[in-house]
């Protein structure tokens, strides 16, 4: 080890070390005309292999009931960002934790916080940090083709010579953006007024309740770091119960002690709630099934709240919908 690359370990410790080490030794992927991308969240990285086609191969980072405001790199993340043509990330503050190794890996690959392209005018403050936004905007499919758009844009910087195959997957994408926003619209439009009301286990879905006019109340803040004081509990529970909502979710990348919290709160108060399913807020569910995809996953959320809180909803969702040709 040369003189400089120890002062650059001491300095940056194991991780600046993994970064310089593996950077030098590895062939960027897109000399075979194929990029290799590194997304954090599934919904980033779904959205980047929806696009790519076959010209990307995607790594995710995070992987289902992983929670995104929490994780921290492991070294395989190191080694995979290392190698990759680039990295995609929500940005907003979401990753907290690997804001550091992002802004490090920044001055040497083509870093893209895709999230980051919704216009300022159609972002909410986040609460709890001073002059940061809430991160949550994969629960609004219109603000996502913002996200499209950022993600096409950078696929075609890296590759040029499959824009056209780019191009098209992202139209498809933004049609059925619109096609399952006008899904959700009518679907979560059929609940009663008085029961459009979420509650969950943290303020995931801000930018789901703005697009369609819903009340939600998260029992943990915009980010999943603090915890619920007692306070907040009773707040949500007399809500429960003053506003007769009959169903709160629990979210698959957030424990459900607080959600069981509210259940034996309102219980107590002579007010029967339930859980009315399991929301994917942060993370898709597994690879290979609907719910391990953007759409499906949202597919799913709408589905499940509109048919827990009595809505009309079609038990195939927006899917079967579409399967039905109509
Ligand atoms: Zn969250």
């Amino acid at each position: 080890m040369t003189k400089t690359a120890h002062n650059h370990l001491t300095r940056r410790g194991i991780l600046g070390f993994a970064v310089a080490s593996v950077a030098l030794s590895v062939v960027p992927a897109f000399a075979a005309g194929r990029l290799d991308v590194v997304a954090t969240t599934g919904m980033i990285a779904d959205t980047v292999a929806r696009i790519g086609g076959e010209f990307v191969d995607v790594t995710a980072l995070m992987g289902p009931g992983v929670d995104p405001h929490a994780y921290r790199q492991t070294r395989t993340d190191i080694l995979a960002m290392a190698r990759a043509d680039l990295i995609v990330s929500n940005g907003l503050y979401l990753e907290a934790q690997l804001e550091e190794v992002l802004a490090d890996f920044a001055a040497r690959t083509e870093v893209l916080a895709a999230a980051e392209a919704v216009p300022q005018d159609n972002l909410f403050a986040h609460e709890d940090y001073a002059g940061k936004f809430d991160p949550h905007v994969w629960m609004d499919p219109k603000l996502w083709g913002h996200v499209v758009d950022a993600v096409e844009g950078a696929l075609t910087e890296a590759l040029p010579e499959a824009s056209a195959t780019f191009a098209a997957n992202a139209a498809a994408m933004r049609a059925d953006l619109v096609s399952l926003d006008t899904y959700s619209e009518q679907v979560l439009g059929s609940v009663a007024g008085p029961a459009r009301v979420l509650v969950t286990a943290h303020d995931a879905f801000g930018y789901f309740g703005a697009a369609y006019g819903w009340d939600v109340a998260g029992i943990q803040g915009i980010s999943t770091e603090s915890e619920a004081g007692l306070a907040r509990i009773s707040e949500v529970v007399d809500m429960l119960v003053s506003r007769e909502i009959g169903a709160v979710f629990v979210e698959s990348s957030v424990s459900d002690r607080n959600v069981r919290a509210l259940i034996e709160g309102a219980a107590a108060q002579g007010h029967e709630v339930r859980i009315g399913g399991e929301l994917f807020s942060d993370a898709m569910g597994a690879p290979g099934t609907y719910e391990g995809t953007y759409l499906g996953m949202i597919d799913h959320n709408v589905t499940t709240i509109a048919a827990a809180l009595g809505g009309d909803a079609p038990a195939r969702g927006w899917q079967g919908r579409l399967a039905a040709g109509s």
